[in-house]
């Protein structure tokens, strides 16, 4: 701003020169018509009309005339101001009208569309499958253990009548946890919790163990290192081998379809004594079909392995076995749930993919 000038020129004061302020209103107005959005004409705003615009500083330009000359610059400046600003109300609402329009056809809703629905989440088909066989044991009065995943040696091995050279305890099919001496393994079956349940509750005792097992091996299409298995385990005074095939049809028919019969073939375990591998009638053909995929044409599929109590097992556990006689039987869930739900590869029962779980996740 100048400083008061007595001797008042307006040639000589070029921003309040009419000419100038005539430019200045035609620049604007200009511009305020060619602003085709909010954004553009709040640009033109601060351009024209705002502190700094040449309008604006003509304004400031008046407190320095002298009383004489402030009147008529006053008014010729005001009035430039007033159109001006009149043009931008008038642009503001033009603009603001076409954007209301805009909107209500851009966001229209079209209330005939279908909502998006949230995926719902299902539980892994492994966990249902061993809750629905723990259910089935429970269901026959008996009841549920757990035990550690890492296992002493003695529980996992010696106590079960494994010998000390027993292959099993090799290198290439137990995780043995560091250091080398500390006698403890990855549990390589869920059977060391026969024998912690044992010195636990004593005798009878009517116990199922579904739970995690680790053994060396490769991920493939039938093995992978951590897998299921649930146990079972009975001590009973007057246990025979007909109460443990009476039990296995069961569990067969209630998880594989009614009336499904178990057979055992002889078989040898540390644990047990006489011992026998188990099968179960085919689902899909029940023994009918030679050419059923699912069985290979035998008509049977193999489940697990079990037998009697293995009377060492039981002094080992403080039970006295003329007294007590007991059977015992373990079988995978990931084998149980491939073959109730026809999956061909164990790999995509724990690669996590969601689209796995919503198919088979959801239990009726
Ligand atoms: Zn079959």
């Amino acid at each position: 701003m100048s400083g008061p000038n007595t001797n008042y020129d307006p040639v000589e004061v070029s921003a309040l020169d009419p000419a100038a302020i005539e430019a200045n209103v035609a620049e604007a107005l200009a511009a305020i018509a060619a602003a085709s959005s909010l954004e553009e004409l709040k640009a033109v705003r601060l351009a024209h009309a705002a502190e700094k615009s040449p309008l604006a500083l003509a304004n400031r330009e008046i407190g320095a005339l002298p009383p004489s000359a402030k009147a008529e610059a006053g008014k010729r400046v005001g009035q430039a101001r007033g159109q001006v600003n009149k043009a931008l109300t008038e642009r503001q609402g033009e603009l603001e009208a076409e954007r209301d329009e805009r909107i209500l056809v851009e966001e229209a809703l079209d209330l005939t569309v279908a909502p998006g629905r949230r995926p719902i989440g299902r539980r892994h088909p492994l966990t249902l499958t061993a809750e629905r066989m723990a259910d089935v044991m429970v269901g026959m009065g008996w009841e549920i253990a757990e035990g550690p995943e890492v296992e002493a040696e003695w529980f996992n091995f010696d106590a079960l009548n494994f010998d000390k050279d027993h292959p099993a305890r090799q290198m290439q099919d137990t995780f043995f946890v560091e250091p080398a001496d500390a006698g403890l393994v990855l549990r390589t079956h869920t059977s060391p919790v026969q024998a912690r349940s044992l010195l636990e509750r004593g005798a009878p005792l009517y116990v199922a163990v579904p739970g995690k097992t680790f053994r060396t091996d490769e991920l493939d299409a039938t093995h992978t290192p951590v897998f299921h298995q649930m146990e079972g385990i009975a001590i009973d005074e007057g246990l025979t081998m007909a109460h443990l095939k009476g039990t296995l049809d069961r569990l067969a028919s209630e998880l594989f379809g009614e009336g499904l019969t178990t057979r055992l073939r002889p078989a040898f375990f540390p644990f047990t004594e006489p011992s026998a591998e188990m099968d179960f009638v085919c689902f899909v053909c029940r023994g009918d079909d030679p050419g059923c995929r699912t069985c290979g044409g035998t008509g049977w599929i193999e489940w697990g392995g079990c037998g009697m109590v293995n009377q060492n097992v039981l002094r080992a556990c403080g039970i006295d076995p003329e007294r007590y006689q007991g059977f015992a039987f373990g079988m995978g869930i990931e084998r149980s749930l491939m073959f109730r739900n026809s999956i061909a590869d164990m790999r995509e029962i724990i690669e996590g993919d969601v689209r796995f779980n919503t198919q088979f996740g959801m239990e009726i």
